[in-house]
């Protein structure tokens, strides 16, 4: 059960982890980042240093005017926003197929949520909440694609998902160039049970148009996986689906394991359903006994390792960042 992982292509703030770029020269540390440095090819950027801002320099802010938002340096008054929004198109127009984001929270050009928009640039509180310039056109470009900051993926939960999604969208990416038939049907056949835990629907319709793959074109059949594929990977899985998956999973060992441990498993998928233990805990042993009988089935579902081993073990913030995933009523609150 050993799995060879493809490395994922991200695009990363350059802030993080990589250079002390930020408006007060600064770096802003990420443990996922700097791990994921390791088993992943990183493209960092920095827009506001890209348009010639410099470092150290001002801070720049979103102001909205007459309906319409600007970015602008109140310090010196420069508006920059046609730079950035130009910087923005020519960066990403260049940039090869990505399996993912990971930008800079908060940040009015790199934040992809909850950044301030102000109503001038005078001293003046916040009218609203918004995405940066330079994230703006990433999320309106990649839809479907993971894009996460920095200060989330602190959140066990959410980390897992990315990483979850991105490993198998690189994955996806891996066999998309040979446009093989049967490659798409291993494919599918090996993330069953990841993809069950995201969404049924999803999973139904995938098999149908793997099953229908003779009557496809090879190019539109690869196009319409990949897209249904990002579907099913764009939301967390619920807690109900991984529950689902992990309850499945057990039925397999169930003549096969003592009381004692099966009593343990469900005391773990419990202790998860409830939010107590992280999704790994339950997973992990399930994982032990998939390779300790050697279940045919079970031996090459990405569920149980969708990503390196050593990305599991990160630690795990819960912070104020993560919650909206909850408030979202995708489980418990933390
Ligand atoms: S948040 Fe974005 S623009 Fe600001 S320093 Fe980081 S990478 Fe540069």
């Amino acid at each position: 059960m050993t799995r060879e992982y493809p490395r994922p292509r991200l695009v990363v703030s350059r802030c993080i982890e990589f250079d002390p770029c930020r408006y007060d020269g600064s770096k802003i540390p990420s443990p996922t980042v700097a791990r994921l440095r390791e088993y992943a090819d990183c493209i960092p950027v920095c827009p506001e240093v890209e348009i010639g801002l410099g470092i150290p320099r001002a801070t720049v802010r979103i102001v909205r005017t007459g309906g319409s938002d600007r970015l602008v340096q109140p310090a010196t008054g420069r508006d920059v926003t046609d730079e950035m929004s130009a910087f923005a198109a020519g960066f990403l127009d260049t940039l090869p197929p990505i399996d993912g984001f990971i930008l800079k929270g908060g940040s009015p050009t790199s934040g992809t949520r909850n950044v301030r928009v102000y109503p001038s640039v005078e001293k003046s509180a916040a009218i609203a909440k918004s995405a940066g310039f330079f994230a703006r056109e990433v999320l309106k470009r990649y839809p479907e694609l993971p894009v996460e900051d920095e200060l989330r993926l602190n959140n066990q939960r959410i980390r897992d998902h990315f990483l979850s999604a991105v490993f198998t969208l690189a994955a996806f990416r891996g066999i998309e160039g040979t446009r093989d038939p049967h490659a798409l049907v291993q494919f599918h056949a090996n993330n069953k049970l990841l993809l069950l835990a995201s969404s049924q629907k999803m999973l139904r319709e995938m098999g149908r148009l793997v099953a229908a793959r003779a009557t496809v074109e090879p190019g539109a059949l690869y196009g319409q996986y990949r897209r249904m594929l990002s579907i099913a990977l764009a939301r967390a899985p619920r807690y109900t689906g991984n529950v689902n998956v992990l309850l499945h999973t057990l039925g397999y060992f169930s003549d096969r394991i003592s009381d004692e441990e099966r009593a343990h498993c469900i005391r773990l998928i419990d202790r998860y359903r409830d939010g107590h233990a992280t999704l790994a805990e339950p997973r992990g042993l399930l994982r032990s006994w998939v390779i300790r009988f050697g279940e045919p089935y079970l031996m090459n579902q990405s569920f149980f390792a969708p990503y390196p081993a050593e990305l599991i073990d990160l630690p795990g913030d819960v912070t104020d960042r993560g919650r909206d995933l909850w408030e979202a009523g995708e489980g418990p609150p933390p």
